[in-house]
């Protein structure tokens, strides 16, 4: 592929699937959602049939051929986005969203159902492949409240709140405000990288690790000033007192806020 100039952010969400730095913004399609809405059809026509029956086996046989088509569908819809991407870009960045955590909360079917674990690989894998820069942003970053013009941070924001003011003037939609913060904190790790200046105030990340700076995430977390379950929590994600609900407040604080 030929080099281009142009790099660009991602904001993962659930209104847009991908919103880019650039403003352009991606919604998964219908057809996901249709082949979903007869997934659960199906479901339910399995669950009546009797035990052992013939029918049973044949609904069965269905359930699982109408899960591997919306896998498949996703899967090649996927593809087409990530090699737009790639192609049109000479680096991308994406917040590394605490998916984990993220699929554990009320949001939990969406998130599972956008896939962004296998799209953010595909990413990875084509960046690499192409010559380009990949990179997850992946500490915690008030990407959402953040304003991309001026770098103040404003208070949270409820998931409704599309779009919003900042005191500098800016006028800012949520998501691409997000995207370019996501940018904006790419391009600063990728040139320190190079030993240049960073930016003050952010922490970087170390600079091999891609999926297991969840300690490094956590660290900046806990300077929220939130309900964090800190490192106390066991390996399943749970907190000592055995719920693992407390996980949504993890996220609320970066992933959902940033993404939605
Ligand atoms: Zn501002």
């Amino acid at each position: 592929m030929p080099t281009v100039a142009s790099e660009v952010g991602i904001d993962l969400g659930l209104t847009h699937y991908v919103v880019l730095s650039d403003g352009t913004k991606v919604t998964a399609p219908k057809f996901l959602r249709r082949t979903a809405h007869k997934l659960k059809r199906l479901q339910q026509s399995l669950s009546r049939k009797s035990p052992g029956s013939n029918r049973r086996k044949k609904a069965v046989i269905k359930v699982a051929k109408a899960h591997a088509k919306v896998a498949d569908t996703r899967r090649d819809w996927q593809h087409k986005l990530s090699t737009t991407i790639i192609r049109d870009n000479q680096a991308v960045y994406v917040e590394d969203l605490c998916i984990a955590g993220l699929g554990r909360t009320w949001l939990a079917k969406s998130v599972h159902d956008a896939g962004w674990a296998s799209f953010t690989a595909m990413l990875e894998y084509k960046a690499a492949r192409y010559g380009r820069v990949f990179a997850r942003v992946d500490r915690f970053l008030p990407s959402t409240r953040m304003c991309s013009d001026c770098g103040r941070v404003g208070d949270k924001m409820a998931l409704n709140v599309r779009a919003w003011q900042c005191p500098c003037g800016s006028h800012h939609d949520r998501d691409v405000n997000a995207a370019r913060n996501v940018l904006a904190a790419g391009q600063a790790d990728n040139s320190n990288d190079r030993g240049a200046q960073v930016r003050p105030g952010l922490v970087r990340a170390p600079r091999d690790e891609t999926v297991t700076s969840l300690s490094a995430v956590r660290s900046t977390r806990s300077s929220e000033a939130i309900a964090v379950p800190q490192n106390g929590e066991d390996v399943n994600g749970r907190n000592p007192c055995g719920t693992s609900d407390h996980r949504t407040r993890t996220c609320d604080a970066g992933g959902v806020g940033s993404t939605s």
